[in-house]
């Protein structure tokens, strides 16, 4: 701090250095280079959805790709469905990281969290298998088809490499979509959950409470032609669901739309949307969901129309990352989730919920981290987060950094479920409750010691 305010001995030397490195840098700076791909992710008629069966498509999902190779090849994927878990998640890493020669863990796996979409779990499902549970909750082969269709799509795009000379970062708000759930009475206890879709009025008229109203965008150059956007937005993606046809809906929508319109690849993530839904903005009318999708879609023109740029080397971009074990949900007993999937008069719900527990107990047990990942772009840090997350980081991460773009991805590893803040487990509400978190309140301390980290490791670049 002192630094920056008196110019002193140990400064001249530095700023001397840092100007004596410039023609050396320039010399030798590589260009980065970008490439995208995009898959069809929409299950066959049939194939289970997160909650029915897919009885046909009322709009395509996708599989997208971004990869940026600079001295480091990384892969940045988003996909249409509800959330991709353990094995799954690997698998889909591993399988992209060989088709186009790098790491897995330089791979990321994220869903967009649509509800008339499919889950994606194969460890839970391995579970369900031991246990001779016969539940059609996850379609395993057309998982690996997506997956093996993603890692040749992926590995192909490296003939279509270009040049990346500058970065773009903007943003802007999106109005009237994101309204925090979770309204807590008089008492400090969650008093209504306020579900995407809310009937009542009077739920509907609580405050719009803690959210990040910001679309973030960043983009690729080469000189003044894009060559691909990734915006960023914190919410629950659906507007009503459970109609058996599988669709992107409203962020889905609103990409697409982007898309057309700027001629350019979009690929979007969900930020930590966990305790987000647009419910102070919907009653679950059909027409609601065009109304949600428009105004995403200005939010992003917004953000694109707000970019500013800068020029970007192959060594301006890395990625670091820390393991976390995030510590587990107190309800979580081994013995109980044992005795429950082995009684068969349980009914589908139950099973699932300890099936789950069982999975994710077990990869607990087996030391098995969730890598938190931090891409650094130029000025842009992009956090790639677990779990449905509370906005509560996403808005943290910012305020460690408000020097650099901080944007963040969550719905990575979708197997720890909702991740509260730890004084949001004791207020009540849906998203801590058993069924619905995996992890204990002290995930917050783990979690925010991992994002300091990384925010403050990338600095020193
Ligand atoms: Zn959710």
């Amino acid at each position: 701090m002192t630094l920056a305010r008196t110019p002193s001995v140990l400064m001249i030397l530095l700023l001397t250095l840092a100007f004596a490195a410039i023609p050396l840098t320039g010399l030798h700076a590589e260009a980065l280079k970008v490439a995208t791909f995009k898959v069809d992710a929409s299950p066959p008629v049939g194939s289970p959805l997160a909650y029915d069966p897919a009885k046909g498509i009322q709009m395509p999902l996708s599989f997208r790709g971004i990869i940026l190779q600079g001295r480091d090849t990384y892969v940045l994927c988003s996909v249409d469905w509800l959330g991709v878990s353990s094995d799954s998640q690997k698998g889909f890493k591993q399988a992209i990281a060989e088709a186009v020669d790098t790491e897995p863990k330089y791979v990321v796996i994220h869903a967009i969290h649509q509800h008339d979409a499919p889950r994606c779990d194969a460890t839970t499902q391995a579970v369900f298998d031991e246990f001779d549970l016969d539940y059609d909750m996850f379609d395993l082969k057309f998982i690996e088809e997506i997956q093996t269709k993603a890692a040749t799509a992926a590995k192909q795009s490296l003939t279509t490499l270009e040049t990346v000379t500058h970065i773009g970062t903007g943003q802007a708000e999106i109005e009237k979509v994101a309204s925090n759930r979770r309204i807590l009475g008089p008492d400090g206890k969650v008093k209504y959950v306020r579900y995407t879709a809310t009937k009542d009025p009077v739920v509907r008229a609580q405050p719009i409470g803690t959210i990040d109203p910001l679309c973030k965008a960043i983009s690729f150059w080469n000189d003044d032609r894009p060559l691909a956007v990734m915006t960023y937005y914190a919410t629950h993606p659906q507007s009503y669901y459970r109609t058996g046809l599988a669709n992107p809906d409203f962020p889905g929508m609103a990409r697409n739309a982007r898309e057309e319109k700027t001629d350019t690849f979009h690929i979007h993530f969900n930020g930590a949307g966990g305790n987000i839904g647009a419910g102070k903005w919907n009653d679950g009318a059909r027409a609601n969901r065009a109304v949600l999708a428009k105004r995403v879609e200005d939010g992003m023109q917004h953000a694109w129309e707000a970019t500013e740029k800068q020029p970007i080397h192959a060594e301006d971009v890395t990625m670091e990352s820390v393991d976390v074990l995030l510590p587990l949900s107190p309800f979580i007993q081994k013995e109980e989730a044992i005795r429950e999937l082995e009684n068969k008069e349980l009914d589908r719900l139950t099973h699932f919920r300890a099936a789950r527990e069982l999975a994710w107990l077990r990869r607990h047990e087996a030391g098995d981290a969730i890598a938190i990942q931090c891409l650094a772009i130029g000025d842009a840090r992009i956090l790639h987060m677990p779990g449905e997350l509370f906005v509560e980081y996403q808005l943290a991460a910012q305020k460690l950094r408000p020097d650099l773009f901080v944007a963040m991805a969550a719905y990575g590893d979708y197997a720890p479920g909702y991740i509260g803040t730890e004084v949001s487990y004791g207020e009540g509400g849906y998203e801590t409750s058993r069924t619905a978190s995996r992890v204990s309140g002290r995930s917050e301390q783990v979690l925010m010691g991992a994002i300091t980290k990384l925010l403050q490791d990338h600095s020193e670049k």
